[in-house]
C-alpha cells in the first residue's frame, strides 16, 4: 500500500487551498481560529459557499449532487478545511440523513429533501438517543402508532444537538412493541413545527446551549415520512452510523490546535523562561505530537485501504478513541499553558463583538470552556468504552 500522495492529489490539495483562500470568509475563519462562538448564520453562510462550488456533499454519489471524490480527496479536503479554520459542516442533514434517504428513501423523498439539504434550507437534527437508550440504542421507547395516513408519535429524545434551531428531526421510533428490540423500530422524518413537539435546553458544563431534550405529545406525522419499511428502521439506523464515524479521527483539527498550542507555549513565561522550554511541558507536548503523527499514519492507512475498496472495521473505533483522547489532551495542555488564567471564565469573551478586557492573555478566555465542552467527544458518536468493546470483539475475539 502506498500512503504517499500522488501528483494529482498534490494538485488537488493546491486547488482546495486556493478555493479556501479565496472563498472562506475571513470573519468566519477568525472566529473558528480564536474559538469564538459561531452562530447558525455562520454555518449556513459557509455551507452555501461550499454548495455553490459543488463541494458540500462529500459522501453523496455524483448523480445526486455529491462530489464523487475518492476517500483520499475527502481526507485532503477535510485536512485543509481544518487548517484554514473553516467551520465544520453541520453533519445531520448532509452527512447523516441524506445518505439514508439516498439508499432507502422513495423517489419523492429524494426529490424533495436532497435539494433542500444541499441548499441548507432545512436545519436537521438527530433524534436517536433517549433517557435509557444511549449505548443500548435499541431499547428506545418513543412510540409511533399508525392511524390511517399518519403516525401518532409519543415519547422523548435527549441530547439533541442544536435541535433548538432545527426545522426537521430524523427519529427512531418504536412501531411494534411486541417484536424483538431491533425488529420493531422505524425511521421517521418529522417536521419540528408540528404541534405537540416541545424542545427544552440542556445546558452543558461550559454554560452552553448546544443540546436539548425533545418531547413528542400526540405528534401527527404523515406516513409518507417513513423512510424504508415499517419496523425495518434498524437497518437505516446502522447505515447512518457508518457515516457518523467518517472523519472521526479529527487529525486536521488536532494538527491546527497543536500548532496554536506551540505558538502559545512559546509566548507564555513559566519560571522565567518560555513554557515551551519547560522540560515537563515539552515532554507532554512531544508525547502528543508523536501520538498525533502515528494517528495520522493509521488514518492514512485506513483511507488508502478504503481507496482500494476496503471497508473500515475496528479501525474506525481505534481512530475514534485515539482521535478524541488526543483532542482532549490538547485542551488539557492549553489549560496548563494558561495557568491561573484558565480559571476566570467570561462567557461574553467568546462573542466576536466582545470589546471588554480579557483577564490574562486573550487565548486563555476560551480554554476552560473548550476543555469542559470536549468531554463530550469521548461520549457521543458511540462512547469510547463501547468502541473498546467493539475492538475487543473484532480484533481480540473476546
Ligand atoms: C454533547 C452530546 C451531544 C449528543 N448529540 C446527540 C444527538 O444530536 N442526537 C442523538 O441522538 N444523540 C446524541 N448524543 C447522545 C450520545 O450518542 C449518547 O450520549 C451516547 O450514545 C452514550 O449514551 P448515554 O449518554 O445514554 O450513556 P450510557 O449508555 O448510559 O452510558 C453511560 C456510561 O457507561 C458506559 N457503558 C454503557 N454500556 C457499556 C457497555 N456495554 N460496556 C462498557 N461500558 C458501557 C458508557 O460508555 C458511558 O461511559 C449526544 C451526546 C452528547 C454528550
Amino acid at each position: 500500500m502506498d500512503i504517499n500522495f500522488t501528483a494529482e492529489e498534490a494538485a488537488f490539495r493546491d486547488e482546495v487551498r486556493a478555493f479556501l483562500k479565496d472563498k472562506l470568509p475571513e470573519d468566519i475563519s477568525r472566529k473558528v481560529k480564536e474559538h469564538k462562538r459561531l452562530g447558525k448564520e455562520d454555518t449556513i453562510r459557509w455551507q452555501k459557499i461550499l454548495n455553490e462550488q459543488g463541494w458540500l456533499a462529500l459522501h453523496w454519489p455524483k448523480e445526486h449532487g455529491g462530489t464523487g471524490w475518492s476517500p483520499i480527496q475527502k481526507h485532503i479536503f477535510e485536512e485543509e478545511c481544518a487548517e484554514a479554520g473553516a467551520p465544520t459542516v453541520l453533519p445531520f442533514g448532509v452527512n447523516m440523513v441524506a445518505p439514508v434517504i439516498i439508499k432507502f428513501g422513495t423517489q419523492e423523498q429524494k426529490d424533495y429533501y436532497l435539494p433542500r439539504i444541499l441548499k441548507s434550507e432545512d436545519w436537521w437534527c438527530q433524534g436517536y438517543s433517549e433517557p435509557g437508550a444511549g449505548s443500548d440504542l435499541a431499547s428506545l421507547k418513543t412510540r409511533a402508532v399508525r392511524e390511517g395516513d399518519h403516525y401518532v408519535v409519543n415519547g422523548q429524545k435527549t441530547w439533541t444537538t442544536l435541535g433548538q434551531h432545527a426545522d426537521m428531526i430524523f427519529c427512531l421510533v418504536r412501531t411494534d412493541p411486541d417484536a424483538k428490540k431491533q425488529e420493531g423500530i422505524s425511521f421517521l422524518l418529522i417536521d419540528m413545527n408540528t404541534p405537540g413537539i416541545t424542545v427544552r435546553p440542556l445546558i452543558t458544563l461550559d454554560g452552553e446551549h448546544e443540546v436539548n431534550e425533545v418531547f413528542f405529545d400526540d405528534v401527527k406525522v404523515p406516513v409518507e415520512n417513513l423512510v424504508g419499511e415499517e419496523n425495518k428502521g434498524w437497518t437505516c439506523a446502522k447505515y447512518l452510523l457508518t457515516f457518523e464515524r467518517t472523519g472521526i479521527a479529527g487529525v486536521g483539527q488536532s494538527k491546527a490546535a497543536l500548532a496554536h498550542l506551540k505558538q502559545v507555549a512559546a509566548q507564555q513565561i513559566s519560571n522565567g523562561r518560555p513554557l515551551i522550554e519547560d522540560p515537563h511541558f515539552r515532554r507532554r507536548l512531544a508525547d502528543v505530537e508523536m501520538e498525533l503523527m502515528s494517528l495520522e499514519m493509521t488514518n492514512l492507512r485506513t483511507v488508502a485501504a478504503a481507496e482500494a475498496g476496503g471497508v473500515p472495521g475496528a479501525e474506525s473505533s481505534f481512530l475514534k478513541i485515539m482521535g478524541t483522547e488526543l483532542r482532549q489532551e490538547i485542551t488539557h495542555l492549553f489549560r496548563t499553558a494558561a495557568g491561573p488564567y484558565a480559571l476566570p471564565f467570561l462567557n461574553e469573551a467568546l462573542h466576536d463583538d466582545f470589546d471588554g478586557n480579557y483577564v490574562g492573555p486573550e487565548f486563555a478566555a476560551s480554554v476552560s470552556a473548550r476543555y469542559f465542552n470536549f468531554r463530550k467527544l469521548s461520549i457521543f458518536g458511540g462512547s469510547n468504552e463501547i468502541q473498546k468493546n467493539i475492538i475487543s470483539k473484532m480484533i481480540l475475539g473476546l
